[in-house]
């Protein structure tokens, strides 16, 4: 028997989650078995998921997929050291390669460490090939991750106060503002770094004009320009790669979340001109892991076959006209996004306490920021779980409004 089946009740959960270092807030429910578009707790209450597992279980949760390839990989090896090539790690690069505009590839475990392999490649690249440059220019509002030098180059200025000194190098610049770009640009610069479409800062995309001069400027001063799909990447946006999108090539893409469809991998890809890292640069024990390796090119195979991109653009318009049409009279405004990949601004910063009630009705969406509410459901989305889940969402918002109405009476 469990430590939660033993014992009942919820302070159980509270006590047996005291044994972890408070690092997220977690309402109280452990979360036991998933299918498809749904989870389910372990008191066997089911949720719809619409923030797909933080824009990761591409497929949906425990996908056939992912457990056949984990059950053939795992019969055969698991694990035989980062110092061996094996086969679905040749077979995972060549596919990656081979739809992409990239002719090389790093494989790493979380977001972080990708954009960790990208940074250090942009500074190597600056120091063999720029007279020692070493500036990465970022966005203001961007996200990159939780490594020291991920959050160096994330733009949250809550984060400005943290973990100080943080890695020097980054200067950030807010989004599409092209002045601004440019007055960062200095001979200390070696690359620029962006989101396509903003995640965590709330569904933010990049303008066009802004993308095309960047480009154009990296060009000029022979910078590396990187585009950190982390979230956008595998097909999420309507487009198997975000940049596909603007008919624009970065130097450098890095991929995690959706790649894995939930099991813990990423990727950084470049081109052959910038393949610069020397032996004992970059590595770690568990890059081009044969599991990961083995679900990873499952998972990029499905997407593939099964045309989620296009179901991304297709559902992801539905989304956003349901939203419309719901969201009117109720006051949701700024309906935005690319594919599967969208958000809205709430009336008032109550973005956490929906979240709640949702949850409450058995509905998983999430809230970046207190007024905006973001939506990145797995890729097999159907119009029908779309409107079951305007359904939930706006009973939740009724339930919410109720309850503020009851507490200023
Ligand atoms: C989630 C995310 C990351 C960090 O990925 P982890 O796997 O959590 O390290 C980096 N960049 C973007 C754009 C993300 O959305």
């Amino acid at each position: 028997m469990s430590l939660l089946t033993q014992s009942k009740g919820k302070e159980s959960i509270a006590e047996a989650a005291d044994r972890l270092l408070f690092t997220a807030k977690r309402p109280e429910l452990v979360m036991e078995r998933g299918a498809g578009m749904y989870l389910w707790d372990a008191e066997d209450n089911a949720y719809l998921d619409f923030s797909g597992g933080w824009a990761v279980t591409s497929l949906g949760h425990a996908p056939a997929v992912i457990r056949e390839a984990l059950d053939q990989q795992s019969a055969k090896l698991i694990h035989a050291s980062p110092s061996f090539y094996n086969q679905p790690m040749l077979q995972f690069a060549k596919l990656l390669t081979d739809i992409s505009c990239f002719d090389k590839v790093f494989f790493a475990s979380s977001g972080a460490e990708a954009n960790e392999a990208a940074i250090k490649l942009a500074r190597k690249y600056g120091a063999t090939r720029l007279g020692g440059a070493y500036e990465i220019i970022t966005m203001t509002n961007s996200f990159h991750g939780r490594t020291l030098a991920a959050m160096s180059a994330t733009g949250k200025s809550e984060w400005d106060a943290l973990f100080e000194p943080k890695v020097p190098g980054f200067r950030h610049v807010p989004l599409n503002d092209l002045d601004a770009c440019f007055a960062a640009i200095s001979n200390r610069t070696c690359a620029i770094m962006l989101e396509l479409v903003q995640g965590e800062g709330g569904v933010n995309a990049v303008d066009e004009s802004f993308l095309y001069a960047v480009r154009k400027a990296c060009d000029i001063y022979g910078l590396l320009l990187i585009v950190d799909e982390v979230q956008t990447g595998i097909g999420r946006t309507g487009a198997m790669f975000a940049y596909e999108h603007y008919g624009v090539e970065p130097d450098m893409m890095t991929l995690a979340k959706g790649i894995g469809g939930g099991f813990p991998l990423s990727a950084m890809l470049t081109k052959e001109k910038f393949d610069l890292f020397e032996p004992g640069d970059q590595g770690g024990t568990y890059c081009g892991q044969p599991l990961a390796m083995a679900v990873g090119h499952a998972v990029v195979q499905a997407v593939i076959q099964s045309k989620l991109a296009d179901n991304a653009q297709i559902q992801g318009d539905y989304l956003k006209k349901r939203l419309q049409e719901t969201g009117e009279a109720l006051g949701w405004s700024h309906i935005r996004g690319q594919g599967l990949l969208v958000a809205f601004n709430l009336p008032m910063p109550c973005g956490a306490e929906l979240v709640k009630h949702c949850l409450a009705k058995g509905l998983i969406i999430n809230s970046p920021s207190p007024s905006v509410i973001r939506l990145m459901p797995a890729l097999i989305v159907t119009q029908a779980d779309i409107d079951r889940m305007l359904q939930l969402l706006s009973e939740a918002w009724e339930s919410l409004y109720c309850e503020r109405v009851e507490a200023a009476d």
